[in-house]
């Protein structure tokens, strides 16, 4: 027998009360029995989000939310910012390309995060620019951009918004979209929220509201304001996905038991402990800069092929943890910790990597990495 462990940057583990609350029969969604459900889960978003806005619920993956973001708002034509600094950056561009929308890729090299000047300079140039569209964290390379300075530089230009993807940050770590002028803010089920796949989210800003107002895109499943105006009598345009959002209820319940802060205090010493812990195993992290407390993305030793030691992590450790995309496919491998994690996945993960690299001829001293992660949890 092998045990498994899901240690991948999405879908993350479902707690045990999660899953069992899922499991209760099914009730109709335009019935009493859901309603106050949704009502309940839309104050409980509000909090998540440390917003007054409403928070949209749609039913698709994280990437639905991402193509409302620009369909809602945009019409054909308009021009955009999009930082391209991994796989989760380049979609937007293609996203917009899909729309008609013109987009100018700010590309960053993989592992690094953008400058925020550089967004900077560009509105100046061309304050007709309409969008700012960028990663909180960018979960192809562990890297987590600086939204808070980019969202005080994009709140000077009224008719440009700021549209951050959180799908691995939300729930991670410190993001505050009214006080720092985020205008559309979006998540997905499958990672911090620590739910399957198959809901994604939204907070939208008066500002951008007043752009949807105008914006030509075509659209019809993924229409957010015909979702805001079924939101409000605590319901929603189509059928909605009434498990997963049973389930949210009980991951807000959970949360806020653990209270926010407590919950970006557990991320970033899991983030701190496994990073500590990848290093004092020899091995080096891939980002340059501002890593993400999502999830942690480590280099391949010179000479050790990096989709061998995810191979070798699943099959005899039965630990999920993934791969590179892209040019930096075998390059690197990368281990979540978001969601529902605490610190004996952060040490399973690290173990794991120990003995599959020693196994691969590897040179580092075998609980090296361990124990500096145990060490980092004993001192708190
Ligand atoms: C997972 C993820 C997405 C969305 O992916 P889906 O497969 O559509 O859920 C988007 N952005 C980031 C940063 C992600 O990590």
């Amino acid at each position: 027998m092998i045990k498994k462990y899901l240690l991948a940057p999405g879908p993350t583990p479902v707690p045990p009360e999660v899953l069992l609350r899922m499991a209760h029969p099914m009730i109709h969604h335009r019935s009493p029995d859901f309603s106050p459900i949704m009502e309940e889960v839309s104050e409980g978003l509000k909090w998540l989000f440390q917003t007054r806005h409403d928070v949209l619920i749609m039913a698709s993956s994280g990437t639905g939310a991402m193509e409302g973001s620009i369909s809602n708002f945009l019409s054909p034509g308009d021009k955009v910012l999009t930082v391209n600094g991994g796989k989760f950056g380049e979609r937007w561009g293609k996203i917009c390309k899909a729309f008609g929308i013109n987009a100018i890729e700010i590309m960053v090299e993989w592992g690094e995060a953008v400058d925020p000047a550089i967004i900077a300079d560009h509105l100046k140039k061309d304050p007709s620019i309409k969008g700012v569209y960028v990663q909180a964290s960018e979960t192809s390379t562990g890297v987590a951009h600086d939204v808070k300075s980019i969202a005080g530089i994009v709140k000077n230009y009224p008719d440009t918004m700021f549209v951050v993807d959180a799908i691995t940050a939300l729930g991670v770590f410190d993001i505050r979209p009214d006080e720092w002028g985020i205008d559309i803010l979006i998540t997905g089920s499958q990672k911090a929220l620590m739910l399957p796949p198959g809901l994604a989210f939204a907070s939208v800003s008066d500002k951008a509201w007043k752009m949807n107002e105008r914006a030509k895109c075509s659209r019809f499943y993924l229409d957010f304001k015909k979702e805001r105006d079924n939101l409000k009598k605590n319901t929603s345009a189509y059928t909605p996905a009434v498990s997963l959002i049973i389930g949210l209820q009980q991951v807000l319940r959970t949360l806020r038991e653990e209270g926010l802060q407590n919950v970006f205090v557990r991320h970033s010493l899991l983030a701190n402990a496994t990073r500590e812990g990848m290093k004092g195993f020899g091995l080096e992290l891939f980002p340059k800069s501002s890593p993400s407390d999502a999830v942690t993305a480590v280099k391949a030793p010179e000479g050790f092929d990096g989709q061998q030691i995810y191979k070798r992590l699943r099959e005899s450790c039965g630990i999920t943890a993934a791969g590179g995309q892209d040019h930096l496919k075998g390059k690197i491998f990368r281990i979540s910790h978001m969601g529902y994690c605490d610190k004996f996945d952060v040490i399973t993960a690290i173990s794991g990597v120990e003995m599959v690299l020693k196994e691969m001829g590897y040179s580092g001293e075998l609980g090296s990495g361990v124990r500096r992660a145990e060490e980092i949890f004993l001192i708190l």
